[in-house]
């Protein structure tokens, strides 16, 4: 046989074993290094699904196959004094979007009612602003010990920069996590954004760490970062410990600025879950906006790295229906796990 048909898909190397090395490497607990997680965002497509078996084995490790699903309600919604660049709620946005003040109790409590019936573990409350008013911060306030009793759900509130009093305040009403993402890199930040910095992001999340709350920061894909701008914010939240990470595809919406980038491709959207939980393997890691749209039909795919999505729509867009995500996960013979039941990542 000529030499030119030995093993001739891998070269004469075992394909994917590097990305198995590094998957030995992250749960010997040795931290991949910048240079190798921008490796992962190059992987070969022939080599992909040798990377998400990879990541599908630290995964499995910290959360064996448990899906984790979370409702977001946006609790307010545009009328944002910021400039974020990719956001329809920005005072710079033309999208046609709905706009309104913060919900009242029957709305908020109704969300959490949903939230429930579709075994969503947290029920996610957001509202478009540069940080919460005294209104805002009471009406959170009031509603929190009152989901929780009648419903038991983990309550995540969104409600942008944070005091250290605001986050102590929002311990104290039984929040048990905060989401504020830091949304790319930090090289990047200015590009995206000039009404505030990533600095001010940062300092949040400091906050809500200080008060003892669980974190929750992830980024959006797809906004001209480079790969070294994505590993550098991955690599931000894993020294932040920051419990869980939405990694957002960027959706296109008319009357907003940014436009998705050709690389943004489905393939290239799995490496990227891929880097993220072999940089934070032990962080829930979050499919969330734009699941549908970028990943279209490999979907199923991004819970081998992902352990956690959105069941539902997004602050201002579709998701696709829920039974399509039940659907899916028990295709994939992986199970929900609901706000009864403990996570098993010991993060
Ligand atoms: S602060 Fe939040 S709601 Fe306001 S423009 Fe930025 S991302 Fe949108």
């Amino acid at each position: 046989m000529s030499e030119t048909l030995d093993c001739p898909s891998t070269n004469g190397t075992i394909e994917g074993g590097r990305w198995q090395s590094f998957a030995d490497q992250v749960l010997a607990g040795n931290p991949l290094t910048a240079e190798q997680a921008a490796e992962v965002l190059t992987c070969p497509d022939s080599e992909l699904l040798s990377l998400l078996d990879a990541a599908y084995r630290v995964r499995r490790h910290y959360f064996g196959n448990q899906v984790q699903l979370y409702l977001l309600m946006n609790a307010k919604s545009g009328l944002c004094p910021e400039d974020c660049s990719y956001c329809s709620q920005s005072k710079e946005s033309e999208a046609e979007i709905p706009k309104y003040n913060i919900l009242n109790r029957e709305k908020l409590l109704d969300g959490a009612r949903v939230a429930k019936e579709r075994d969503a573990r947290t029920y996610c409350i957001v509202i478009s602003a540069r940080g919460p008013n005294e209104r805002e911060m009471k009406a959170v306030e009031t509603i929190v010990p009152e989901i929780k009793e009648k419903y038991g759900l983990h309550i995540c509130a969104c409600l942008g920069l944070l005091t250290d009093e605001q986050a102590q305040r929002l311990k104290a009403c039984g929040v048990d996590r905060v989401n504020h993402n830091l949304n790319t890199g930090e090289e990047h930040y200015d590009k995206i954004c000039t009404t505030h910095t990533f600095a001010d992001r940062v300092d949040t999340l400091k906050a809500v760490r200080e008060a003892g709350l669980e974190m929750c920061s992830g980024g959006i894909v797809g906004m001209g970062e480079s790969n070294e701008d994505l590993v550098g914010m991955a690599i931000e939240l894993r020294e932040l410990g920051v419990h869980s990470i939405p990694v957002n595809f960027l959706i296109p919406i008319e009357g907003v600025e940014l436009e998705v980038p050709e690389h943004v491709t489905p393939q290239y959207c799995l490496k990227t879950l891929a880097m993220f939980r072999l940089v934070c393997p032990d962080r829930e890691i979050r499919i969330a906006g734009g699941r549908e749209l970028h990943l279209r039909s490999l979907q199923p795919l991004g819970l081998y790295a992902a352990n956690s999505i959105f069941v539902g729509d997004y602050l201002t867009t579709k998701g696709q229906a829920p039974d399509a995500d039940y659907a899916m996960i028990k295709d994939l013979g992986f199970e929900i796990v609901t706000s009864s039941e403990a996570s098993i990542c010991s993060h």
